[in-house]
């Protein structure tokens, strides 16, 4: 099989599995209680969190929270920071092409009062720092603007925008880096807390975690043994919060070299794609190269990405729905793109796995299976 979705999750490093597996067989005491086996598992627990913030070279300056992943990261700190800060102002900006998971939070925080305001962002897929610079005032809480675009690759220039929300005293500045850690040069330092998944990074799918600077108290969204500094009661996953420790340090330990590694496939795909008059690129080459995503100009995608699962390879096309019911991309719609190219687009995803070979099978099976296909 040809696995070109990695942007969806990733096959877990055998040293993660093998950490997690030993933790969870060995030291499976529960790191709150107070006799010798619980200490291990608590020691371990804060090994786990002191070399992950270490990673990030945020130890001095952050906390680290372990939890489910991108998607309960995002939803904690979003409310929680609606929650805590509200008196402080309503007002929460994020960008037009965010995760559901910051979207739909977003959305149900417009209902419960807050003003929220959906930045749009360029051709390219990412907000300008003159837009965010524009739609900043003192009554301002949150900004929450996505690292990497799941669907694009699209990149946002994140030291920019963290000047500008510093400027605002009472902002937070969040940031979702599911699709970023591991792979682009980020000023973590700079990001007042972001969020990521496990599985995206060779890691366990279940965890993930948020580092948020250690003055900023959200509300939490569990209530109960006051676990992970009371911002996430629930007894800790050691195996999983050992197991993410170690897929990020092997992720930044390899960033640089993963990445040329994956630049290089992406760009035979990307000549091959942008010379096939079949195909429009949504992607650009100032995006991550993890992430090539194109529309297809005559034929259904949900068609072509069937059939080339038939023939082993997966790539994705874009299911979220739009309200009559039909698969659309509001991502593309909101980078300008036609309802054609909304409708119709693929995304191929890469990892350090991939290879050129895999690269070059791609081309020819998608080239019979467009001249093989009906027009839609
Ligand atoms: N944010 C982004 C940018 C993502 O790509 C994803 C996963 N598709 C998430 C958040 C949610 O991650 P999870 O499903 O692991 O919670």
């Amino acid at each position: 099989m040809i696995f070109f979705d990695n942007a969806s999750t990733t096959l877990p490093a055998p040293e993660v599995l093998k950490a997690y597996t030993e933790t969870a067989q060995n030291d499976y005491g529960n790191p709150s209680s107070t006799h010798a086996f619980g200490r291990e598992a608590n020691r371990l627990l804060e090994t786990a969190r002191h070399s992950l913030a270490e990673d990030f070279g945020v130890a001095k300056t952050h906390r680290v929270v372990f939890l489910s992943g991108a998607t309960e990261a995002n939803n904690f700190f979003l409310r929680g920071v609606a929650m805590r800060y509200q008196n402080r102002g309503k007002r929460i900006l994020t960008s037009n092409v965010e995760h559901p998971s910051v979207r739909n939070v977003c959305q149900e925080l417009e209902k419960e009062g807050f003003e929220v305001v959906y930045l749009p962002v360029n051709a390219k897929g990412f907000v300008e720092p003159k837009t965010l610079e524009e739609a900043m005032d003192s009554k301002t809480i949150l900004v929450s603007i996505m690292a990497v675009n799941n669907e694009t690759g699209a990149i946002s220039p994140m030291e920019e925008m963290a000047k500008i929300v510093h400027r605002y005293p009472k902002a937070y500045f969040h940031v979702d880096a599911t699709q970023a850690v591991g792979k682009e040069n980020i000023p973590w330092q700079d990001i007042d807390a972001f969020s990521f998944s496990g599985h995206k990074i060779h890691g366990l799918k279940g965890t993930g975690a948020l580092l948020l600077r250690s003055s900023i108290m959200p509300s939490p969204l569990h209530i109960g043994g006051g676990q992970e500094g009371g911002l996430r009661s629930g007894t800790v996953d050691v195996p999983g919060a050992v197991s993410l420790a170690l897929a990020v340090h092997i992720a930044h330990r390899k960033r640089q070299e993963n990445f040329a590694h994956v630049k290089a496939i992406h760009d035979e795909l990307w000549n091959y794609l942008s010379q096939n008059p079949e195909v429009r690129l949504n992607s650009t080459l100032e995006g991550s190269p993890y992430i090539l995503n194109f529309s297809l100009l005559h034929k259904k995608a949900s068609v072509v990405v069937e059939a080339l699962s038939h023939d082993g390879i997966y790539v994705s096309s874009v299911s979220a729905c739009s309200s009559k019911g039909e698969p659309i991309s509001y991502v593309l719609e909101a980078m300008g793109k036609s309802e054609g190219d909304a409708r119709n687009s693929i995304r191929l995803s890469f990892d350090a796995s991939s290879t050129l070979e895999e690269a070059k099978i791609f081309e020819q099976t998608f080239q019979t299976i467009l001249e093989r296909t009906v027009n839609r």
